[in-house]
């Protein structure tokens, strides 16, 4: 039984209240969803996947000075986390052409872009998310200038960082999507790293065959998406070869 009182359920998350005041729990949940929830499924085992990565390079990022909101893990599913404002922003970088992009302006899928592109969407499921320009964040007071400042330039710092530590493992980043909240400590508030940063959230390509290691598994109907996550896990280390994911539920928090 679950004790604890839910703040919010999402597609593939849910957030309960923390042991301490300004906290969170963090729960990785196995559902996926893809096109805006249209197309749903359950995969055993992703949300301890997801919660491990996750937390792995949550901590690498806080060890380069990238402000986080992971504290601590709790367990396989869950982690101990800030609370913060959610800035109502899913901020996408994009290094090679995938996905809406293509669509978008046709351009041809794996193209490696000119430079890394930030792209602005407003997370919004009943609009689907639609992008937007800085215009609209300003105009609609969703974040001022400062903290889109701030937004970018840790969004290209962890864009760096990821670029480097997957290239090192065979994997290049071809995109991924951040968030980021307002976190606030007495008078003074900073915006830090918010979220996660998963295969659910990334387009992660083998070097050597480009095969998809994240959840295009499940838009596209490839099937094997557990495998290329833990394929991912294993290759950074954080799952030794044998090991199977234990996919019981989580460990109540006392
Ligand atoms: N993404 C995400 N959540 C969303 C939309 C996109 O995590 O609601 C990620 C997606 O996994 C990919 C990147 O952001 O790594 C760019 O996604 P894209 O705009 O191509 O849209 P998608 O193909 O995911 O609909």
């Amino acid at each position: 039984m679950n004790r604890r009182r839910k703040i919010y359920e999402g597609k593939a998350k849910i957030l309960y209240e923390g042991p301490e005041a300004g906290t969170l729990i963090q729960h990785f949940k196995d559902d996926a969803t893809a096109n805006n929830a249209e197309k749903k499924d359950q995969f055993d085992g992703k949300g301890v996947l997801n919660n491990r990565i996750s937390e792995y390079l949550f901590t690498r990022l806080s060890e380069i000075g990238v402000p986080t909101h992971f504290i601590r893990s709790m367990n396989m599913r869950e982690q101990l986390i800030k609370e913060v404002e959610i800035i109502p922003l899913e901020v996408v970088v994009r290094n090679i052409a995938a996905g809406t992009i293509c669509k978008r302006l046709g351009v041809e899928e794996g193209k490696p872009l000119p430079r890394s592109i930030i792209e602005f969407y407003y997370k919004n499921d009943e609009l689907g998310d639609p992008l937007i320009a800085e215009e609209h964040i300003t105009a609609f007071g969703w974040a001022n200038p400062q903290e889109i400042d701030d937004i970018m330039s840790l969004a290209i710092r962890i864009n760096d960082y990821l670029c480097g530590l997957f290239t090192g493992i065979g994997i290049q980043v071809v995109d991924f999507k951040l968030e980021f909240g307002r976190h606030f400590q007495g008078d003074i508030m900073r915006i830090i790293l918010a979220d996660e940063i998963s295969p659910d959230s990334c387009r992660l390509w083998d070097i050597d065959t480009n095969e998809s290691l994240d959840k295009d598994k499940f838009r596209k109907d490839e099937g094997g998406l557990i495998e290329a996550y833990q394929e991912v896990a294993r290759r950074l280390g954080i799952l030794s070869d044998n090991e199977r994911v234990i996919t019981k539920g989580p460990v109540l928090v006392k």
